[in-house]
């Protein structure tokens, strides 16, 4: 049993009010809220896995002010995950494990935290969850879409009721949702850049609908555009990086206008230091290096290899740092032997 957790039935007062980084005073720890609605299987919603990405924590408090005055259509199970990083408005502490690498599946379960993780599985398991929905930002310029880690109609059709974009990855591993999808119809949702009103109305609609459905027996919306991540791309720590021209690795200063963009070979990404040898690597979704694959270097410029779409692409150089410079997808067809 983890001490980290803190498990409630009842909403603490003021929580529907108080800022996101106020959520550390209020309920000290990680804190699982469960709430009864007419239907009793719970929607499972899960938030501030990291500590500035407020979008989920405000759709909730939309959500919970409907609700106010009327009974919750299906019970709700609130995850709040990161409340110290939240109180900082940071990604995680230094001394923190990344809370969205630490769910069943990931290579670090011997953390107090990763056990928090699995004990909420566990609790979300025993009440036979009726779906998981995992909200997050990013600091690059990208449309909101739906991420899963099943290719399997119910997720597809969760995930295609928030975004016609949708994004399948098997990697990195220990993701929130990855662990969700073994038990119930499971989906990240990407809203766009923290503190912008549009994310947080466009996510609590989301949760309303889902809150108020029955099951998932609707069709996959044929607008899907479904992408799937290959690879991620990351700064090696040895070289500089920036957007002008002083560090070893100058990127493109408008490399977030790539975002969901197809690009072909050659493409510009970077221009390096002469005689650096700077290099960007590529990971692929087994961790191997496949680097050369996806990028050369002509002329000291860094140019892709070969034609991809790149997601979460960000100027912000501490989420670079911490997270990775970006994902690379390829659209793919929506399968239906399994649907
Ligand atoms: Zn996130």
């Amino acid at each position: 049993m983890s001490n980290m957790l803190n498990e409630i039935e009842k909403l603490p007062d003021d929580f529907i009010e108080v800022k996101a980084d106020q959520l550390l005073e209020l309920l000290g720890r990680p804190t699982l809220i469960h709430l009864q609605g007419e239907n009793p299987r719970p929607l499972f919603i899960c938030t501030l896995l990291h500590g500035n990405e407020t979008t989920g924590f405000y759709a909730v408090q939309k959500i919970l002010k409907k609700y106010q005055q009327q009974k919750l259509p299906r019970s709700l199970s609130i995850f709040i995950g990161n409340v110290e990083a939240a109180a900082v408005n940071l990604r995680r502490l230094d001394r923190q494990a990344d809370f969205n690498r630490i769910w069943p599946g990931t290579e670090e379960d011997y953390l107090a935290e990763a056990h928090m993780m699995k004990q909420v599985v566990e609790i979300m398991s025993e009440k036979n969850v009726f779906a998981s929905i995992d909200i997050h930002n990013n600091t690059g310029l990208n449309p909101h879409y739906g991420c899963i880690n099943v290719l399997d109609k119910k997720y597809l059709a969760l995930a295609g009721l928030f975004s016609n974009t949708v994004v399948y990855f098997t990697s990195p591993k220990g993701v929130q949702s990855a662990a969700f999808a073994r038990i119930c119809p499971s989906v990240t949702l990407e809203c766009g850049q923290s503190g912008q009103m549009d994310g947080v109305s466009h996510a609590a609609g989301f949760l309303d609908m889902v809150l108020n459905m029955d099951d998932f027996s609707v069709d996959v919306p044929e607008h899907i555009n479904l992408y799937h991540t290959v690879a991620r791309v990351y700064v090696p720590e040895k070289y500089s990086f920036g957007f002008s021209d002083d560090a070893t690795i100058n990127f493109y200063p408008d490399i977030e206008m790539y975002n969901f963009v197809e690009l072909g070979s050659g493409k510009l990404f970077a221009s390096i230091e002469p005689e650096s040898q700077a290099f960007l690597q590529v990971l692929d979704d087994n961790d191997k290096d496949v680097s050369d694959e996806y990028f050369s270097v002509v002329n000291n410029q860094i140019v892709l290899a070969k034609t991809v779409m790149p997601s979460m692409l960000t100027v912000n150089t501490a989420a670079i740092r911490q997270d990775c410079l970006c994902y690379l997808m390829e659209k793919i067809s929506i399968p239906d032997q399994r649907l």
